[in-house]
């Protein structure tokens, strides 16, 4: 918390801070391989890029944060783990005024995370579409990872509505653009498509070293806009994030993909994956 690692009861943010007043701050979410942190550059880097984008200035280099977040990895013992790093507007005033805040909270997390049960990943997770569009990119643009994340939860609770765990969320133009928490891809004729950043979406990590991933095994990839029709007529679906890591799409709203069981580029990149952060996660 802050620069100095405290226990977990003692880990307490306060009413006034503007994080919780108006949800005015950024995170990121990361996980730890073998003691190895998955492209905590990068995700330092998106940190960095969200802070810019609302004007908020972290107290700490880059640097700073990786040590931190590898001290309080130690301090945990963890070797295996999910990590939340926020940075907030900090206390201020109870007025919306951000320049008010003289400093930001900033704190690591480091716990576990189970997203989805396990036995989603054998069987294939059923999704719906989100009725609720994403957040207009000029309005607030998702690929700022805020604190602001009503749309995505509002998005969730239809989807729990619905009897299931995540949603596909449609820009304001009717075009896919990701899911709640997770990027979204399609399978067709052994094509690998996902939207680009530009259909107002989190350009997500896992995202990025999937299509990365694409690239070394020779399977096309590329990004391009599309409708809920082609992707509910593709060959296999996935979803991407650090939480869900890769996830098939076994079945969208009343629409089964392919057979409905998990498709061979999905299985090949979700063992790719696996592979990959067991022997030795990057942490560019
Ligand atoms: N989209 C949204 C809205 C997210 O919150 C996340 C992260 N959970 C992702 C996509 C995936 O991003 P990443 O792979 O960097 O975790």
């Amino acid at each position: 918390m802050d620069g100095a690692l405290v226990p977990r009861e003692q880990a307490v943010v306060s009413v006034f801070d503007h994080g919780v007043l108006y949800g005015d701050g950024c995170f990121e979410g990361i996980r730890a391989y073998n003691r190895r942190i998955f492209k905590v550059g990068s995700h330092i880097k998106r940190l960095f890029a969200s802070a810019a984008a609302i004007r908020l200035e972290s107290p700490y280099a880059h640097r700073q944060w990786i040590d931190s977040i590898r001290q309080t990895l130690d301090a945990n013992g963890l070797t295996n783990a999910y990590i939340r790093v926020v940075m907030t507007r900090g206390v201020g005033t109870l007025g919306l005024n951000p320049f008010r805040c003289p400093a930001p909270t900033c704190f690591i997390i480091t716990d576990s995370i189970e997203l989805y049960p396990p036995s989603l990943y054998e069987s294939g997770m059923k999704v719906i579409t989100a009725r609720r569009p994403r957040n207009l990119p000029a309005a607030l643009d998702p690929s700022i990872k805020s604190l602001n994340y009503l749309n995505n939860i509002l998005a969730k609770i239809e989807a729990i509505d619905a009897g299931v765990l995540e949603a596909i969320m449609l820009n304001h133009e009717g075009y896919v653009a990701e899911c709640t928490g997770d990027n979204i891809f399609f399978v067709k004729g052994g094509r690998v498509t996902t939207p680009p950043v530009s259909a107002g979406l989190l350009e997500g990590v896992t995202r990025r070293f999937v299509m990365e991933l694409c690239g070394e095994l020779a399977i096309p990839c590329g990004e391009r806009i599309f409708r809920m029709e082609e992707l509910k007529a593709a060959d296999e679906v996935f979803l991407t994030g650090t939480a869900a890591e890769i996830i098939a799409v076994s079945q969208v709203d009343d629409e089964l993909i392919g057979n409905g069981a998990i498709g061979p580029v999905t299985r090949r990149l979700t063992e790719e994956f696996r592979a990959r952060v067991a022997q030795g996660a990057p942490e560019d």
